[in-house]
């Protein structure tokens, strides 16, 4: 299995990436805050558990998200491999997505970020907060909130993956086909 992680802050175009990726490279696309909002919309148990942590744009537990997202996982066994998008976001769920993935056999190959201007993705997200409906996504506070969480909790990941020589970066800025070139460079070596 090719199994990819893709970092990014909150409206860095991990989704739009991912769309590309998943078909150019035969991948399970598997974005934790889409199963989460599906939840929420349909109004199951996990969604009611986790409307208030998503709502005020702080992370969901680590035990719950770790519980759905293998969950996730165990829905695809035959695939190529998978593009984790939005997952890990802290240590423990990296600390859990590597022992999981060791039970199956398998590991992370490799973690890319788009990397950008904190000011600029505050913009593009308030723009898509206009059209996309989700609350946490059109309040200037809770988006900093998102951000805060990022630097605090998801940024140390970096490191983590780095010292196993598995962390590459690229510019996040630039077209939609530009940032899938980088990204495509990057997979392409591994
Ligand atoms: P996203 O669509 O990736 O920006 O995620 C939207 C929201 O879902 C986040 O602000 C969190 O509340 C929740 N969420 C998604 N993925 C995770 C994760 N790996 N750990 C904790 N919370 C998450």
């Amino acid at each position: 299995m090719i199994n990819i992680v893709l970092f990014g802050k909150p409206g860095a175009g991990k989704g739009t990436q991912a769309e590309f990726l998943k078909e150019k490279y035969k991948l399970t696309h598997i974005s934790t805050g889409d199963v989460f909002r599906f939840n929420l919309k349909n109004d199951t148990e996990l969604g009611k558990q986790v409307r208030v942590y998503m709502d005020a744009g702080d992370l969901v537990p680590d035990e719950l998200t770790t519980k759905m997202l293998i969950d996730e996982v165990n829905k695809h066994t035959d695939t190529n491999g998978v593009l984790f998008d939005g997952y890990p976001r802290t240590i423990s769920q990296a600390v859990a997505l590597d022992a999981f993935l060791s039970s199956i056999g398998s590991k992370v190959t490799a973690t890319v970020a788009l990397e950008a201007d904190d000011e600029i993705l505050i913009k593009r997200l308030l723009e898509r907060g206009k059209t996309s409906g989700r609350i946490d996504d059109q309040d200037e506070d809770k988006i900093r909130n998102r951000y805060d969480e990022y630097n605090e909790k998801t940024a140390p990941l970096m490191q983590y993956y780095n010292d196993q020589g598995k962390f590459h970066a690229v510019n996040g800025i630039g077209s939609v086909q530009e940032i899938t070139e980088r990204l495509s460079a990057v997979i392409d070596n591994l």
